[in-house]
């Protein structure tokens, strides 16, 4: 039975999502809130746990905490500290920044394990009624006069609009485009894994890493390796960012070798071995980072069919913003289409775009900012002001309510919006550029 929450009465749009990663499950929570008819079609037919850390800034957070109950069932397992103490590759205690402030200020923040997460969340969305399919592969998109459509096996549904939110390999792209647009490797990939303490708890290297919950920076020559224990320390989580040029992979699950790591961790403090080495070879992964230009556009010549989360903007892990960016999507597409009713969804579309395209790309390109200030760090001018290796926590990212500014900002951008139907026909595209 549905547990009641707050939902608006029927607006009469229906909207399609293709794929329920954070974008398409954000979007689909706020769509039936504001009383939009959703499906959710999921191409994989058995959700698992898969994944490892990933993090949510304030600005996505306050939509957990705008869910009933989400919250409370996230807390047990999330990451407690609120605080990074940064060392230099030897191992060598250079500053720590907090996040106490800003907890109190803009809120909390919500890191733990992806795959547990979105487990939370799809179970609390289908309790509420939401209609997620899984096993459902969207092979087609077609848009008409009035409406826009998926094909599903023999089948075509259709709705007012199609949310296309089926991560970076997107084939929604295509149809936005009109033509395919590739991932360009970024020079970088991530070694990753997550799995029990145990073993880190009997070494006496590491042993005070997994006291509780913890959050330690290694930074050197273009490498970098950031360690969070988690659960009261009986889980260790890791990622290791340094340089590669090898071929694109485009996955989340991608074997990775120790003795790969330990080479790129060559001199470096023997505490970030001993993690290395006690990982199981079967939790650590190997992930290339891709990334795209900036794409003209967001939504198709018949401004039906959206792309929104990864689909559209592709970030960086060390913008530390992109589940934040696909969830700000859904939360202000829910906003526009409520605003602008069923007999106006293509210009509540248009409207989307506008408020998202700037925000979006601009945050998209402090990715490669944080990740020039550690990979390229002058250590000279750090041992003189140690807090040049903090992360840059800016306001107007992270104290910023979307679903409201949607609201506040919906007229404004309306009346600014010209005659052409997206923003490709729209300006001069060549105004964003995020240089790697
Ligand atoms: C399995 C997995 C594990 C991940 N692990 C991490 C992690 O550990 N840390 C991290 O920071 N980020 C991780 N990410 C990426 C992160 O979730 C996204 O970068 C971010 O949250 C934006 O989400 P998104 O919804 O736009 O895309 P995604 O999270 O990629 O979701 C896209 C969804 O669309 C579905 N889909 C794709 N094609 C089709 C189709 N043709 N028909 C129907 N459905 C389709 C996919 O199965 C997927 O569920 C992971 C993504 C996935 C899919």
């Amino acid at each position: 039975m549905a547990i009641s929450y707050p939902r608006k009465a029927p607006s009469g749009i229906k909207v399609i999502i293709v794929g329920a990663g954070f974008a398409g499950l954000t979007a689909a929570i706020e769509c039936h809130r504001k009383g939009h008819e959703v499906t959710v079609f999921e191409k994989v037919a058995e959700l698992k746990p898969l994944g490892d850390i990933i993090s949510f800034g304030q600005n996505s957070s306050r939509m957990f905490e705008r869910w009933p109950g989400v919250v409370d069932k996230l807390l047990p397992i999330i990451h407690t500290s609120e605080a990074v103490e940064f060392r230099d590759w030897t191992g060598k205690y250079v500053t720590t920044q907090s996040f106490a402030d800003e907890h109190k200020s803009w809120g909390r923040r919500i890191n733990g394990h992806r795959g547990e997460i979105h487990e939370i969340l799809v179970d609390t969305a289908r309790a509420w009624g939401v209609d997620i399919r899984l096993g459902q592969n969207v092979a087609g998109y077609f848009e008409e006069d009035g409406y826009a459509g998926i094909t599903v096996g023999d089948e075509k549904f259709t709705a007012d609009v199609v949310l296309a939110s089926e991560g970076v390999k997107s084939p929604a792209r295509t149809v936005v485009l009109g033509h395919e647009d590739l991932p360009k490797p970024s020079g970088y990939a991530v070694y990753r894994a997550w799995f029990p303490s145990g073993e880190l708890a009997k070494n006496s290297l590491t042993a005070k890493l997994v006291d509780g919950d913890t959050h330690t920076g290694w930074i050197g020559q273009d490498v970098h390796f950031l360690v969070a224990a988690i659960k009261g320390g009986k889980e260790i989580s890791w990622v290791c960012t340094h340089r590669d040029d090898s071929d694109i992979k485009e996955s989340w699950q991608f074997p990775g070798n120790k003795e790969d790591v330990l080479k790129v961790l060559q001199g470096w403090d023997p505490v970030a071995h001993e993690i290395v080495k006690a990982t199981p070879p079967d939790r650590l992964f190997d992930y290339k980072l891709v990334f795209r230009d900036p794409l003209p556009t967001f939504i198709s010549p018949g401004c039906r069919i959206v792309l929104i989360g990864d689909a559209a903007h592709p970030f960086l892990p060390t913008s530390i913003q992109g589940a934040s960016q696909a969830m700000e999507d859904g939360a202000v597409m829910a906003a526009c289409l409520d605003v602008a009713g069923k007999d106006n969804v293509t210009e509540a579309i248009r409207v989307w775009e506008k408020i998202r395209y700037e925000r979006v790309h601009k945050i998209q390109a402090t990715g490669v900012t944080t990740r020039e200030m550690w990979h390229k760090a002058d250590w000279k001018a750090i041992w003189e002001d140690p807090t040049r290796l903090h992360l840059k926590r800016e306001e107007w990212i992270l104290n910023f309510d979307a679903e409201q500014d949607a609201y506040d900002s919906y007229d404004k951008v309306k009346a600014s919006l010209g005659t052409q139907k997206n923003r490709s026909a729209e300006v001069d595209t060549s105004d964003v550029v995020i240089d790697m």
